[in-house]
């Protein structure tokens, strides 16, 4: 029996909509729905509710995989994405998500038909625990190799050495493995993925350019992996040159790709950047275009975000220039 999609209703999404696209209902999508009455809070968006209200509902955020191109698959809980692209001679994974939810994404790879153990690489958008934390146990299981920017690999190895603090799960340790730079390209069978360093989010902060598959028909693709400034004027000025660098180098983009849903320092105004679109997508009838292929929207992102930066960076400066009362 399908039920009407509406963007009321997550749980929807969560059940029968999503599974639409994603074969089969998953137990995670069962629990949502048996779990009743979670749902974004007042005022607030589908995507905003996993960052938001239900930022610790582990049941809620174990959103059902599914299809978004012909080789391009979601696999992440609400709050944090995970990327599967399969390619002609094994599986790339970008970003893990963190515990306790990294065996929701790797149930959610075998759901969709997928050996986990068919992972050959893993590429990490930045070195912030909620994308990188799932990576040791996604290696251990798959042998898969890890890459990710020089300056980010600092970033998680500093994490490692200093886990007693704080109390997040760290996840499985994982050791150093492929170091990537800008220019270099990561090859998987016919597929190639381009690396670019987009500093600001993070020093290392890793993009990756590919092609997508809408029924066949191509489109270009750029996953980009630093979702907003962050660390005061350095990684303001930085995060500018890139969303300046992003303007210029790929302005007629087709297909962002983002690493979360909903992006809290520019929230895309079409109230996510996956789960609105996707569930545009579970209605779209044969003939009506990809809603992730988005070229206006992405210019009005790269507008928003370049004026939004511009701002934080002199908030940084004054704040820097007050002199200090202790
Ligand atoms: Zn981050």
């Amino acid at each position: 029996m399908m039920k009407r999609c509406t963007a009321l209703s997550a749980l929807v999404l969560l059940g029968s909509c999503a599974s639409a696209f994603a074969q089969a209902p998953s137990a995670a999508s069962r629990a949502a729905t048996a779990q009743g009455a979670a749902g974004p809070a007042a005022g607030e968006t589908l995507s905003q509710s996993y960052r938001g209200s239900q930022s610790s509902n582990w049941e809620y955020q174990k959103v059902a995989p599914f299809k978004v191109f012909d080789n391009l698959y979601y696999v992440g809980p609400g709050s944090v994405a995970a990327w599967l692209l399969t390619t002609t001679d094994g599986l790339i994974l970008v970003d893990t998500a963190q515990e306790p939810l990294v065996d929701h994404v790797i149930d959610g790879i075998r759901k969709l038909g997928f050996d986990p153990k068919n992972i050959k690489y893993i590429l990490l958008s930045h070195g912030h625990l909620d994308h990188f934390g799932g990576t040791g146990k996604v290696k251990a299981l798959s042998g898969a190799r890890v890459g990710t920017l020089e300056e980010d690999w600092r970033l998680i190895e500093a994490f490692y050495m200093n886990k007693g603090r704080g109390n997040r799960d760290p996840g499985m340790p994982f050791a150093r493995d492929l170091v990537l730079k800008e220019g270099d390209t990561v090859t998987l069978g016919k597929t190639q993925l381009e690396v670019y360093h987009h500093p600001g989010h993070t020093p290392g902060s890793a993009s990756f350019a590919f092609t997508v598959y809408d029924n066949g028909k191509p489109y270009r693709a750029l996953l980009f992996g630093g979702p907003g400034q962050r660390n005061g004027v350095d990684g303001g000025t930085q995060f500018l040159d890139t969303i300046r660098r992003l303007r210029k180098e790929f302005g007629d983009l087709e297909v962002p790709i983002h690493v979360h849903s909903w992006l809290t320092t520019y929230p895309d105004p079409r109230g996510g950047t996956i789960f609105e679109p996707a569930q545009k997508l579970a209605q779209r009838k044969p003939g009506e275009p990809h809603p992730f292929v988005i070229n206006a929207e992405w210019r009005r992102w790269l507008d928003v975000a370049e004026a939004g930066t511009i701002k934080y960076i002199e908030q940084e400066k004054a704040k820097a220039a007050k002199p200090q009362s202790n």
